[in-house]
C-alpha cells in the first residue's frame, strides 16, 4: 500500500479541508453550551456605578475593592509622572525601563508587606508564568491547589516540573503528596484568597508543611493585598508571617490591578530568591517594564491603602450585610449556595449554566451588573454569580442587590 496521496483523477475537484475551516463549527459548539463569553464596553460612573454598553448599571463585578481605581490622587500621580517620564517605559527593566519611579515603588512595596525585597512586574499573569519556571523545571515537583488561578496553572505547565494537583484546601492530601515525592526541589503554589470562591488559604499550615518537607511556598494574594491584614498589608501579614525569617520559605506575590486600583504585580521575599527571579524570570527580562506613570500612581496607592482602615471597615460592613441578606435565600427550594467567605469575593452558586445566566439577565434588567461565572473558569455544575463588593458600595447599593435576588428566589 502506498503512503503517498492518491493522485486526483483528471477533472476531479480538489476539496482540501483545512483545520481553519472547522473554527466556525467549534465556535457554534461554545454557543450551544451557553459558554460564549462576550465583552461589554464600559465607562466608570459615580461610586460603584458603571456604564455598560451605554446603560448605567450598579456594578458588582469590579476587583477595585477599595474604590481606588478612580481616585483623583492616583490620577494626579499618573499625570505628574507622565510629564517627567513620558508615557512608555521604552525598554525592559534590564536595559532602560527601570525608572526612578519603578525603583521607588519596589522599595515601598517591600516595606509595606514587610519582606526584604520586591520585584515589580507589568502584570500578574506574567509574574506567575515567569517566576514558577524560574524556580522549578523538569525533574522537580510542583504541588498545586485544584482551585488555583489560571496563571499559576499555566506557570506550572510551562515549568515542565511534575505537577501534583491536590483537592481544594486538602492539606492531608498535600502532605501525602509531599511525603511521597522523591524530587529534591519542591514548590507549593496556592492562591491566598481563592479568586472565584473567596475563601482564604490556611497559610500557617501550608508553611508548616513546606518547612517539614523542604518545599518553597508561592502565595498569590491578588485578592488579599490591600484588603486583609493590618493596614491592608495582605494575607501573609494577617497570618503574622513577615520579616526575613518568614521570607526564607515563602514568596509573596500580589497583583496591583485589584485593591491597589492600577495595574501590574509584584513578588516579594528573601533578597537572594528575588535576585534569582530577577536573573531567571523570562517574563521580566524579555518584556518592556511597566510605565513609570503607573509606578508613580501605585506609590500613592500604597500610601492610601496604608491609611485605608476606614475603607476596609466599610467594605467589611458591606460583606456582612450581603451575607445576612443572601443566606436565607440558600435553601432546598432555590438550591442556591453562598460559599463561605469573609472577603469581598462572594460566590452565590446557582449550579446550572442556563440558570446562572438567567439570574444575571434578570438582574441586568433591573440595572444591576453581576457576572455569571461558568465552567471552565469554575468546576462543572457550579455556575455562579460572583458578587464583588467594594468600599465604593453604599448600604443602599447592597440592599438593592439583596432585594432583587430575593425576588428572583421567590419566583423560582
Ligand atoms: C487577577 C489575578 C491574577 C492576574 O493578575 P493581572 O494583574 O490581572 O494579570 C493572578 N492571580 C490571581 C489569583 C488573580 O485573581
Amino acid at each position: 500500500m502506498s503512503l503517498s496521496p492518491t493522485p486526483l483523477a483528471a477533472g476531479e475537484a480538489s476539496t482540501p479541508t483545512s483545520w481553519l475551516d472547522e473554527i466556525p463549527a467549534r465556535l457554534a459548539e461554545i454557543e450551544r453550551a451557553q459558554l460564549r463569553r462576550q465583552r461589554r464596553v464600559t465607562m466608570p460612573g459615580q461610586g460603584a456605578q458603571l456604564w455598560v454598553d451605554g446603560a448605567l448599571m450598579l456594578a458588582f463585578c469590579s476587583n477595585d475593592y477599595l474604590g481606588l481605581a478612580t481616585h483623583p490622587a492616583l490620577a494626579q500621580a499618573a499625570r505628574d509622572a507622565s510629564w517627567t517620564y513620558g508615557v512608555g517605559a521604552g525598554g525592559s527593566p534590564m536595559v532602560s525601563g527601570h525608572s526612578v519611579a519603578n525603583a521607588a515603588l519596589e522599595q515601598a512595596l517591600a516595606e509595606f508587606v514587610q519582606l526584604p525585597r520586591a520585584l515589580y512586574f507589568y502584570a500578574g499573569y506574567a509574574t506567575n508564568t515567569g517566576i514558577i519556571p524560574a524556580l522549578v523545571g523538569p525533574g522537580d515537583a510542583l504541588f498545586s491547589d485544584a482551585l488555583n488561578h489560571a496563571c499559576l496553572i499555566d506557570g506550572a505547565r510551562l515549568s515542565g516540573a511534575q505537577i501534583h494537583r491536590y483537592a481544594h484546601a486538602d492539606l492531608v492530601a498535600l502532605e501525602q503528596a509531599l511525603a511521597q515525592s522523591t524530587q529534591r526541589r519542591k514548590l507549593v503554589i496556592s492562591d491566598a484568597v481563592f479568586s472565584m470562591d473567596g475563601d482564604v488559604a490556611d497559610i500557617r499550615a501550608l508553611l508548616a508543611l513546606c518547612e517539614r518537607y523542604d518545599a518553597l511556598l508561592l502565595l498569590d494574594d491578588a485578592h488579599g493585598f490591600g484588603v486583609l491584614g493590618p493596614q491592608g498589608r495582605g494575607s501573609l501579614a494577617e497570618a503574622g508571617l513577615t520579616g526575613a525569617q518568614a521570607a526564607r520559605r515563602v514568596l509573596y506575590m500580589a497583583t496591583l490591578s485589584k485593591a491597589a486600583g492600577v495595574a501590574g504585580a509584584f513578588v516579594a521575599g528573601d533578597a537572594t530568591l528575588i535576585e534569582w527571579l530577577l536573573q531567571k524570570a523570562r517574563t521580566y527580562t524579555f518584556a518592556t517594564a511597566a510605565p513609570a506613570l503607573l509606578a508613580n500612581a501605585l506609590r500613592t496607592s500604597v500610601h492610601l491603602i496604608e491609611q485605608g482602615d476606614a475603607l476596609r471597615a466599610q467594605l467589611q460592613a458591606r460583606v456582612a450585610q450581603l451575607r445576612a441578606g443572601l443566606l436565607p435565600l440558600c435553601n432546598a427550594a432555590t438550591g442556591w449556595r453562598l460559599l463561605d467567605s469573609r472577603t469581598p469575593v462572594q460566590a452565590l452558586v446557582i449550579g446550572d449554566n442556563a440558570r446562572a445566566l438567567a439570574a444575571m439577565e434578570s438582574l441586568r434588567q433591573q440595572g444591576l451588573w453581576v457576572p455569571a461565572i461558568r465552567p471552565p473558569t469554575v468546576p462543572a455544575g457550579t455556575a455562579r454569580l460572583r458578587i464583588a463588593l467594594s468600599a465604593a458600595h453604599t448600604a443602599h447599593d447592597v440592599q438593592r442587590l439583596v432585594d432583587a435576588l430575593s425576588e428572583i428566589a421567590r419566583r423560582r
